[in-house]
């Protein structure tokens, strides 16, 4: 069936697409979480031919000052096409159309991020598409929304998107390149996966109020797929993560710390935000007197820059003599004047 505005024949004479794809198909998605090392959240994306990656940082102070907002943080976006990502060079640098979508994005992530739990700050989530082969800011939010959970921002749910459209006078889903090309219409959406709310709905060709109708129905229900490759793909992710950090799956909490010696392998991104077991002071209560410098507690190591902040190995200040010889100035610090606090945090100047 050719098009009726172009010679291209986008749909066979059995129902199937130019990629052998039934009308109401999805092209193949693979999500990646945590891929950039030096992001605080990150996602690589393939749909079909589609390749991007998303980088998220934050939240940190919005710059320049003025844009900043005492009640909550904001959510800022840059959508951008490498040159090679297209078979046409594309000019470097932002144009009409990146500038387009880098303000849809953020617009509809921010109806999932809690934005008022970190005023005064942004989010910004870098989204690099390195292959485009249509649907790309549908492939760019999805892959958007994972990287925003893999940074640990607090949202309430993910966003799923995906586009559908109109090829030779067909309604079908999720265009792919010629299709977008040579196709009647194509209409970008996404939606809150628990939810099922609309965050983002475009339309670029000519439909019937019925041929959209039916156009949301189907993006709404390839959504849901959507939705599900991505909590799959966190999952897959973080099913390897404790609260303690990386998975030491066979590491059952006692016998961890016992083998702390062990531990200064690689702990894990985020997980160890709270200050953890400075408590047990054990014997603090009775007045001190010569004081134990047996705290076992060893140089704590500056692992990652993160922890810095928490007591972390101070765990069990027991008397158990048999570790390591202390350190002077850890026998000082050691001395717990407060009572029953136990030594005070490393670093912990709060
Ligand atoms: N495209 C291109 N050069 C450009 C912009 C877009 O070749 O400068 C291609 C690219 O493959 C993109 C497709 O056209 O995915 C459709 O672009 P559209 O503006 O519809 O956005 P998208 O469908 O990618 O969200």
């Amino acid at each position: 069936m050719s098009d009726p505005y172009t010679d291209v024949q986008l749909i066979d004479k059995k129902g199937l697409r130019l990629d052998g794809r039934k009308l109401d198909e999805l092209r193949p998605i693979k999500i990646e979480v945590g891929v950039l090392k030096r992001a605080d959240g990150s996602c690589y994306l393939e749909w079909g031919e589609n390749k991007v990656i998303v980088g998220v940082y934050g939240p940190r102070e919005v710059h320049p000052r003025h844009m900043q907002n005492p009640m909550r943080g904001i959510v800022q976006a840059r959508y951008n096409m490498v040159s090679f990502s297209v078979s046409e060079r594309k000019r470097p640098g932002p144009d009409r159309r990146s500038t387009e979508i880098s303000k849809l994005l953020p617009e509809a992530l921010e109806h999932v991020v809690l934005t008022d739990r970190f005023p005064r700050t942004t989010v910004d989530v870098y989204i690099e598409v390195v292959q485009a082969s249509a649907g790309t800011r549908c492939a760019g939010l999805t892959a958007a929304s994972v990287a925003l959970a893999d940074a640990g921002i607090p949202m309430r749910d993910l966003i799923a998107s995906v586009a559908s459209g109109k090829i030779g006078g067909k309604l079908v889903l999720d265009l792919g390149q010629a299709e977008d090309t040579y196709g009647q219409a194509d209409v970008p959406f996404a939606m809150v996966g628990r939810t099922g709310e609309v965050v983002l709905l475009q339309m670029d060709g000519h439909l019937t109020i019925e041929e959209f109708e039916t156009l949301l129905e189907m993006n709404r229900k390839a959504a849901l797929e959507v939705y599900e490759i991505q909590k799959a793909a966190l999952k897959d992710r973080y099913s390897s993560f404790t609260e303690e950090g990386e998975a030491e799956p066979d590491a059952p909490e006692e016998e961890k710390k016992d083998e702390k010696k062990e531990k200064k392998s690689s702990p894990p991104p985020k997980a160890d935000k709270e200050p953890k077991e400075p408590k047990e002071p054990k014997e603090s209560k009775e007045p001190k007197e010569p004081k134990e410098p047996k705290e076992p507690k060893e140089p704590k190591e500056p692992k990652e820059p993160k922890e810095s902040k928490e007591p972390k190995e101070v765990k069990e200040p027991k008397a158990k003599d048999e570790k390591a010889p202390v350190p002077e100035e850890m026998v000082e610090e050691a001395t717990p004047e407060k009572d029953d606090k136990g030594p005070a945090p490393a670093g912990g100047d709060e």
